[in-house]
């Protein structure tokens, strides 16, 4: 990573404004997953290990600049002391005069939470005296929110440039495992592509088909590569740009695309439309592409088997429907089967399949970004990551 971790900080005495993604689901008001609040905690004991005074800041859902009282983070807060095993001080705000009176009063050691960064509209402009107002709370800056990284706020991107701005641990690990899954391995590598459409997947396939030896594809967009191949399958889910798209993929000479050669198909784009094992040959011009068929996952599996290196972003088929969501489980099955690879998961639908197989343990990183996540595999620039320091050394 070329850019200044907290590790390489002197944060004794100092009060550290650290960026997290606290931005967890709720059910009826109450914290339905934790694992964001969870994933800050390395930064924050270090940090506190470390002497700092620790200002914690995150936003949270979408109030959209306004006060909005059932976005507020006093649950997030409660939860975070639990799982420190110490107070976390309110510091109201985010904007005005009381937290800067707050964060004034805290001793080394001891941390305080900023209210939901988003109910001040400069956040999400990435304003420059929003980003001064956060800078003027701190000694030193930390982002450990990969998860937002993707995105240009006042929090993410303005605050970076007032204050000596460091990667916290978990940043650090997300952009040492994304970018040594891309450029790292001297072995076999192979990319899994799924999801539901062409348009969200074109960039990261030409991204990653000049960074991978193969890529098996799957999800919604198996049938713009049928069509683009010359046969008539599913045609009617797809434009003439994802074929299009489909074909310059095909064509650019980059790494091989394997599309199954079996899938599962369905009249109807429905839960409970009657699902059907077809041949790549032999779908319906009108019929959906719901799944990779059981011979492809079987094929998928077996060079999955064979790699170093695996990147799998997106599922195989519409994995919320029961009937459609064997390929997504023996994909996961077959990437945590392979022990001597390096396998790293893009975030989003991806990590929630292998959450809930219980396999996350057994992949070497699983993603806590979904569109940063995304974004960083098309190759882009994260405007979180790079408003930070860069090493020196
Ligand atoms: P993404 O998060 O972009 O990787 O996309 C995940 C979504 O793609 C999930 O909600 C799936 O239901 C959807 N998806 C996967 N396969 C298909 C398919 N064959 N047709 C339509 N949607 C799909």
């Amino acid at each position: 990573m070329n850019k200044r971790s907290i590790r390489d900080a002197d944060v004794n005495g100092k009060t550290v404004l650290v960026r997290v993604d606290f931005n967890v689901p709720m059910r009826s008001g109450v914290i339905s997953d934790d694992s964001r609040i969870r994933g800050a905690l390395p930064t924050l004991n270090f940090l506190k290990d470390a002497g700092a005074k620790i200002v914690v800041c995150s936003h949270f859902g979408r109030p959209k600049g306004q006060f909005i009282q059932e976005m507020r983070l006093t649950m997030v807060r409660e939860r975070l002391s639990e799982l420190l095993g110490t107070t976390v001080v309110n510091a109201y705000g985010p904007t005005g005069e009381e937290p800067a009176q707050i964060i004034g009063n805290l001793n080394s050691r001891e941390f305080a939470l900023l209210e939901n960064l988003r109910f001040e509209p400069g956040e999400e402009q990435n304003d420059e005296q929003f980003s001064k107002h956060l800078a003027s709370l701190a000694d030193i800056y930390v982002n450990d929110a990969f998860g937002s990284a993707h995105r240009a706020h006042a929090s993410t991107v303005g605050v970076a440039k007032h204050l000596p701005a460091f990667a916290g641990l978990l940043m650090e690990r997300e952009l040492e495992m994304l970018g040594s899954s891309l450029e790292g391995s001297t072995g076999a590598t192979v990319a899994i592509v799924g999801g539901a459409k062409v348009a969200d997947k074109i960039q990261i396939l030409r991204h990653l088909a000049k960074k991978v030896d193969t890529i098996l594809v799957g999800g919604g967009m198996v049938a713009a590569f049928y069509v683009a191949q010359g046969n008539t399958g599913g045609a009617a889910a797809i434009t003439d740009e994802d074929v299009t798209a489909a074909k310059g993929l095909l064509e650019s000479g980059g790494a091989n695309v394997v599309l199954p050669a079996d899938v599962i198909t369905a009249p109807d784009f429905d839960e409970n439309s009657p699902a059907t094992v077809c041949e790549s040959t032999d779908v319906p011009t009108d019929g959906f592409i719901l799944d990779i068929g059981p011979r492809s996952s079987k094929e998928y599996a077996r060079i999955i088997s064979l790699v170093d290196t695996i990147i799998w972003n997106g599922p195989m088929g519409v994995f919320e429907w029961d009937e459609f969501t064997k390929g997504s489980t023996a994909i996961a099955k077959a990437v945590a089967a392979n022990k001597k690879a390096t396998s790293v998961i893009g975030g989003g639908s991806t990590a929630e399949i292998v959450g809930s197989m219980g396999l996350a343990d057994q992949i070497t990183h699983v993603s806590t970004g979904g569109g940063a996540s995304l974004e960083f595999l098309e190759g882009k620039t994260l405007p979180g990551v790079a408003a930070l320091d860069d090493r020196t050394d």
